[in-house]
């Protein structure tokens, strides 16, 4: 077994929104200081114990920041390449540089999951002639940005094939691939991690509800089948060891007629594994900061039944009242300003035990 980092060691986190503040909680309780890395406002240095406020193209903040920090990790998978280098030059990076490449980029990914001979939906990069393109994926099919797109950003529909143009001039000329329809009953989620010594531990796969493009509700025990639930661990654990992973990473799936189709991989703490925190003796948090800093991996066996909500925009004035409620955990973020679609805190609701 590895020797875990010493108490007091500092470990670094790129980005500073929710994930990282709930991931620098996490690595307080087991003895760890953290440092942020974030150019805007950054709610995860309220809890933090130091934060470099430089953006990612100052080569020279990301160096020292790299000789502060004993380890470093991200919540957030769009890092530059040239900002990996700095850093990896340094300090040990978890996840590795591999799992950010084949995430960072929907056409890496897909293939990379085809190449596993798991499922995908049909895809096609986007060529200057969309009409052929869309002979590979079938009508409908949703064309998405190979990069930087997130909760449902960066995409659009093609319902008809004469809806083509409209839809291609919406990129903006951006990268993009053409994805054909799948026709899926739910949306799940598996939480899986993997530790420096290649343990893997699962979370039980939550059932996801999306409201215009972002994650609304997880709800545990998703409806599936249990021969689904074997098959989500499986691909999450097939995954992790292609890339030789190290940490929590979230794989997305659609549940249809014809067994689960992987959406996408985030090589992160998730958002479907908040329920986690409620759920689970050791949350995805805790197993994140486990598994970089050489701890072996904790228990992940589900004991509760949960309802995850996000509380988005207005929803946090709720929170005061469903506080008061049976069986609530409340998460709040910290941020200062309230904007509709923003992710401002999130509840778990124990429903039973499981
Ligand atoms: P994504 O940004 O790829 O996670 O997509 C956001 C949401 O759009 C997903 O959660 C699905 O509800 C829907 N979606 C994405 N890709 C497809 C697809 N190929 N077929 C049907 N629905 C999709």
């Amino acid at each position: 077994m590895t020797e875990p980092l010493p108490a007091g060691s500092t470990v670094g986190i790129l980005g500073g929104g929710q994930l990282g503040r709930m991931l620098a909680v996490a690595a307080a309780r087991l003895g760890y200081k953290t440092h942020i890395f974030e150019p805007g406002a950054a709610p995860a240095a309220d809890v933090a114990h130091a934060w470099t406020q430089a953006g990612y193209g100052d080569l020279d903040a990301l160096k020292t920041f790299a000789e502060a920090c004993d380890v470093i990790t991200f919540e957030f998978e769009n890092i530059p390449a040239d900002a990996l280098d700095v850093l990896s030059a340094t300090t040990p990076l978890y996840p590795d540089r591999r799992a950010l490449e084949v995430s960072q980029d929907r056409l890496i990914e897909k293939s990379f999951l085809r190449d596993l001979g798991l499922q995908t939906a049909s895809f096609a990069p986007l060529t200057s002639d969309i009409q052929a393109d869309l002979k590979v994926t079938g009508v409908p099919a949703i064309l998405k940005t190979r990069r930087f797109g997130y909760d449902g950003k960066g995409q659009a529909r093609v319902m008809q094939a004469d809806e083509a143009d409209a839809a291609v001039a919406s990129l903006e000329g951006a990268s993009a691939i053409a994805e054909g329809f799948v026709d899926f009953s739910k949306e799940i989620s598996v939480i899986a991690a993997r530790g420096q010594d290649g343990s893997i531990s699962a979370y039980d796969p939550g059932e996801n509800v999306h409201e215009d493009g972002i994650l609304s509700t997880t709800t545990l025990p998703a409806q599936i089948a249990p021969p689904l639930r074997t098959d989500a661990v499986l691909m999450a654990s097939q995954i992790l060891n292609a890339l030789d992973y190290v940490g929590v990473l979230g794989v997305e799936l659609f549940v249809t007629p014809a067994g689960l189709v992987v959406n996408e991989i985030a090589p992160r703490v998730h958002n479907s594994g908040h329920w986690t925190q409620a759920g689970c003796a050791v949350d995805q948090f805790e197993q994140h900061i486990r598994a970089v800093t050489g701890w072996p991996l904790g228990d992940g066996s589900r004991h509760a039944n949960v309802v995850m909500e996000n509380l988005i925009g207005e929803d946090v004035d709720r929170a005061a009242a469903l506080a008061g409620e049976p069986g609530v955990q409340i998460h709040l973020y910290g941020k200062a300003e309230t904007r509709p679609g923003r992710k401002m805190g999130h509840i778990n609701r124990v429903t039973g035990a499981a």
